[in-house]
């Protein structure tokens, strides 16, 4: 069997977003749970949309995903390579000229939908003469380039969607090269998966249509097609397309609200899949349990609320290793006990640092119940660890005759000012004797 050589091919005129993160991911993890190779390409001939800075942006967006590439090349560097394949296949016959301006298709397009025509383009430049193309060049006009697609179906077992079948009758002949010689992405990318001998083409649904020419592109150019895979596009929550409100949300945003990437990548690793969404911490976990077939056709939902679930659940995963220079960065210097004492109750990192800021920064209390508070203040043992709690609130039980919340919320209360939060017994230390004191007798410290 051949070695499994996959691409993600972004173009750099945006950032990243869910959508193409996932496909992304779905490309990498492929590669990697078949052992393959996972290649970045970097499609970038649209000049004037294409930045360096949305580049720059893709990347650090892929590694701090974790997702690290074998292999990357720029379709700017190949320019060679594409005038060579138009070469190729106008002497086949297979790409032809077209002089038409854009005016002129555009009023070929109103004139066959109002006669209620498919705007198929008409293939009028197939029947240019010779003398005809020497006029127009004599004009000045330059032509761009089509590709004759032949007039049959096209047929693949496409490893997400089944049997899909393309009648060619239907599609316009696609432009490869436009008048000023810049190649479009339809014939760069069929070059490009050629001669990087990519075995496998996994993107979105909104590519079948592309798919369908770029097969006969393949095979015009002397290849045979890879392997296609089309997994359904993501939808919002209540099923809008993603490109309305959550195309906008970019990576690096979902990154400064503090979502983790191991609970983006085990997220999208399964929506669009009737498998359960398992949050794993580690990459190699997701990797294992990685399986494209899994994939369904319905269109899958992202629901930004369950990312945040998958993200809690990944936060209470992680260890200290993993967080200690991310809280260091928030001020947060309670080291590897405090991590411990509050990780079970956070949704994201950062929210450890409000934990240490009620800790360790004046926190107005809340007095509920003083008879009970007062006790406390009286009982309470002259060095504070998590080891007095159970002794300590004992007693002050036997002192008051308070018992379960009409005890514990009073202590909860007048310690953090919240009604809810991590485990009492372990942040005394943090908080400290003085301000114990203070806060348990109505006193902001
Ligand atoms: N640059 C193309 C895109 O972003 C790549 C599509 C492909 O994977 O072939 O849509």
């Amino acid at each position: 069997m051949t070695d499994v050589k996959v691409r993600f091919a972004p173009s750099p005129t945006g950032n990243l977003h869910v959508g193409n993160l996932r496909t992304a991911l779905v490309n990498y993890l492929f590669a990697r749970h078949a052992g393959g190779h996972f290649m970045l390409r970097i499609d970038d001939t649209d000049t004037e949309r294409s930045t360096a800075e949305f580049e720059t942006s893709i990347r650090a967006d892929l590694q701090w995903m974790g997702m690290s590439w074998d292999s990357e090349d720029r379709q700017s560097a190949r320019l060679d390579r594409y005038d060579a394949a138009l070469r190729q296949l106008a002497n086949a016959g297979r790409a032809y000229p077209c002089y038409e301006t854009p005016e002129e298709l555009a009023l070929k397009r109103k004139a066959q939908l109002s006669a209620g025509r498919p705007p198929v383009y008409d293939r009028v430049a197939l029947k240019l003469s010779d003398a005809q193309k020497a006029e127009f060049e004599a004009a000045g006009r330059r032509p761009h380039w089509r590709f004759r697609l032949n007039d049959t179906d096209v047929s693949w077992t496409d490893i997400v969607r089944g049997d899909v079948s393309y009648h060619m009758s239907s599609l316009s002949d696609p432009v490869l090269m436009r008048e000023d010689g810049r190649v479009i992405y339809t014939m760069a990318s069929v070059v490009d998966d050629i001669d990087h001998g990519i075995t496998h083409i996994i993107r979105g649904e909104d590519h079948v249509t592309n798919s369908a020419a770029q097969i006969q592109l393949f095979e015009a150019l002397g290849a045979t097609a890879p392997t296609m895979g089309h997994v359904a596009l993501l939808a919002g929550a209540d099923g809008e397309g993603l490109s309305k409100r959550l195309g906008s949300l970019s990576i690096g945003q979902l990154r400064d609200e503090g979502m983790e990437a191991a609970a983006l990548a085990s997220l999208l690793a399964r929506i669009g899949t009737a498998d359960p969404v398992v949050p794993l911490a580690e990459m190699r976990d997701i990797v294992d349990g990685f399986d494209l077939s899994r994939f369904g056709r319905a269109t899958a939902k992202f629901d930004p609320a369950e990312l945040s679930q998958v993200n809690a659940r990944i936060v209470q995963q992680l260890g200290f290793d993993d967080v200690g220079d991310r809280l260091a960065g928030l001020g947060v210097a309670g080291g590897e006990a405090f991590w411990i004492a509050v990780r079970d109750n956070l949704s994201t990192v950062a929210e450890a640092a409000e934990w240490w800021q009620v800790c360790t920064a004046p926190t107005a209390p809340v007095i509920e119940a003083a008879a009970v508070t007062d006790a406390a203040a009286d009982l309470l043992p002259d060095e504070v660890s998590a080891e007095i709690w159970q002794g300590w609130t004992k007693a002050v039980a036997e002192a008051t005759g308070a018992k379960g919340r009409g005890l514990f919320m009073p202590l909860r209360l007048a310690l953090t000012g919240r009604q809810k939060g991590p485990e009492i017994a372990p942040l005394l230390a943090f908080i400290g004797r003085d301000r114990i004191m203070a806060r348990l007798r109505g006193e902001t410290a």
